[in-house]
């Protein structure tokens, strides 16, 4: 098939040598948790110094992730008569929103500690410096197990994501970052938890009084509307071009305290190697000298909102985003998360977002799961991801679906929707079509291989797709259908993928629903025949 999109492919995810020993969802490589780097120490010193409350009480071991806006330290602690508990300490960066900090904490004190959802068990501050501490849940890395999952197991991996949605939703939390590194799975304790409430919003009707002051502190300029429209044709890119954006998560201070100019704060998008979250390109250490230093210009009269365009008509079949465009003004829309988990609504910035958003996430994560393939979508920016999601989902149905929650969407060429049975078998290599793998293609990676390398030997779907052309070289080996694909022999797990049911595929459908309106719930997602023998 010829190819009907050009999409920029980013560059194979890059760990920096720093991070090395960080999985890319955050969790650590068993191999090397006794060791600790100098660089670990050091934050861990610094932790001491910056909140000395914590030495009467904790004892710091390692540093066990770091996410864009925090690093979570592992400690333990002889909280009450008995053996020493471990403990997870999320120190959130100093130049984070005071009322960012209260809605998170909130989320995890209100809704937290049951179905699956983390809970909070003391929150300690000293001037800037914000630490919460949390029950240590041990997970695996999603990467690492995804190839390795029975069937069953995927079974129980949703069913426990739903009811951690249905509790937050119920709450009217919309947790807006759904993806593994924010849902920890230990395996061996079949144990859960939904982390990262710091996205998150209020729906109308939150019963979080926090999210209700970020909500509408977002929603403010969000009620200038504007008809949006997207145009993909050849060779549009936006790398460079987009208007700069600011996450809502983005460090804030008043610009009373902190005065600054715009060029102080550099936002790019999907480029740090964290699964394409969106954030500064500043070292993430919460100690990093430059994070201290790190002022935008947002203050409380000038809420921090996500300012992208996505105009692109002028700019059709054209390299560049025109002036007119980029003059455009701009649509304000609250907007976060994760580029390849972003719902179609979220892509395209509308303004009005429900919890539906979080279901599209667990659709995306559910496809990574059937598929074997992660991360599934890997977009460096907005229109890419919506392009990706087209060559699943069709094209006509997504401008069909963006038209109902009032966005207009063109496309240069139609792409047609896919079977998602087909299109998962295939990937997975279940297919009667896909010759089996052969050790010359199968193959564990090599041990000199690095760790891009080896994620991106299960990555992106897209990347491989034969609707999309690449630039740049692929690193993938392919088989027959120009995909490439990942095994590895010791620990794919057939256990039950040979008989999918069609509900599992139903439920897919269902959750990668293009219209938010009628997007499964996590309520009904619990009640569907795909679950019909599991206890809630
Ligand atoms: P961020 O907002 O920076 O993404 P998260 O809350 O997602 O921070 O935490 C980052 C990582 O830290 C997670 O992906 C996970 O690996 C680890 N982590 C967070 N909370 C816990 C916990 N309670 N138990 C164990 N690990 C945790
Ligand atoms: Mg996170």
């Amino acid at each position: 098939m010829e190819a009907t999109l050009e999409i920029q492919m980013e560059e194979p995810m890059a760990f920096s040598s720093s991070c090395d020993r960080l999985q890319a969802d955050g969790s650590l490589k068993k191999r090397e948790q006794n060791f600790k780097l100098p660089g670990v120490k050091k934050d861990i010193e610094k932790l001491y110094e910056a909140v000395p409350q914590l030495g009467n009480v904790f004892k710091i071991k390692d540093k066990i992730g770091e996410g864009t806006f925090s690093s979570v330290y592992l400690a333990t602690a002889q909280l009450q008569v008995g053996p020493e508990e471990k403990i997870a300490l999320k120190h959130l960066i100093p130049t984070s929103h005071p009322i960012r900090i209260a809605a998170e904490l909130q989320c995890l004190t209100v809704a937290g500690g049951q179905d699956n959802v983390m809970g909070v068990k003391y929150c300690f501050r000293k001037n800037d410096h914000v630490v919460i501490a949390m029950p240590y849940l041990e997970h695996e890395s999603f990467l690492d197990i995804l190839n390795s999952l029975s069937f069953q197991e995927v079974r129980e991996y949703m069913f426990n994501l739903f009811r951690a949605l249905k509790r937050i939703h119920q709450f009217g939390i919309v947790h807006r970052d759904v993806k593994p590194s924010n849902f920890l799975y230990n395996r061996r304790l079949k144990k859960y938890a939904l982390v990262d409430f710091g996205l998150a919003q209020g729906t109308h009707d939150t019963k979080i009084e926090l999210l209700k002051f970020v909500q509408s502190e977002t929603q403010q300029e969000s009620c200038t509307q504007n008809k949006s429209h997207v145009i993909m044709g050849n060779k549009i890119s936006l790398s460079g071009q987009a208007p700069k954006e600011l996450d809502q998560r983005s460090p804030t201070k008043t610009s009373i305290k902190r005065p600054c100019t715009n060029a102080q704060i550099q936002i790019k998008q999907g480029k740090d190697g964290k699964e394409g979250s969106v954030g500064l390109s500043v070292q993430r250490s919460v100690f990093g000298e430059r994070n201290f230093n790190i002022h935008s210009s947002i203050s409380h009269e000038s809420p921090p909102v996500k300012t992208a365009s996505l105009s692109l008509r002028d700019c059709y079949a054209t390299d560049k985003v025109c002036s007119i465009c980029l003059s455009r003004r701009q649509q304000v829309a609250p907007r976060a998360g994760t580029p390849g988990f972003r719902a179609p609504e979220v892509l395209t910035k509308c303004p009005n977002q429900t919890t539906a958003i979080d279901m599209w996430s667990a659709g995306v994560i559910f496809l990574s799961l059937l598929s074997g393939r992660y991360p599934f979508y890997k977009a460096s920016d907005d229109l890419t991801a919506l392009a990706q999601i087209m060559t699943i989902r069709g094209s006509r149905e997504t401008i069909q679906a963006a038209k109902t929650f009032g966005k207009s969407i063109l496309c240069s060429k139609e792409v047609p929707a896919q079977d998602l049975r087909k299109l998962c078998e295939r990937l997975r290599g279940t297919d009667s079509n896909t010759p089996k793998l052969t050790s010359d293609t199968q193959g564990p990676a090599s041990p000199d291989q690095t760790l891009s390398e080896k994620t991106d030997h299960k990555a992106s779907y897209l990347i491989q797709t034969p609707q999309v052309q690449p630039s740049g070289n692929s690193l993938h080996a392919k088989d027959s259908n120009g995909c490439a694909r990942h095994f590895d022999e010791c620990t794919t797990n057939l256990d039950g993928w040979d008989e999918v049911p069609d509900e599992a595929y139903d439920l897919l459908d269902k959750l990668l629903d293009l219209n938010p309106a009628s997007r499964i719930t996590a309520e009904e997602a619990l009640l569907h025949p795909f679950f019909k023998d599991m206890n809630l």
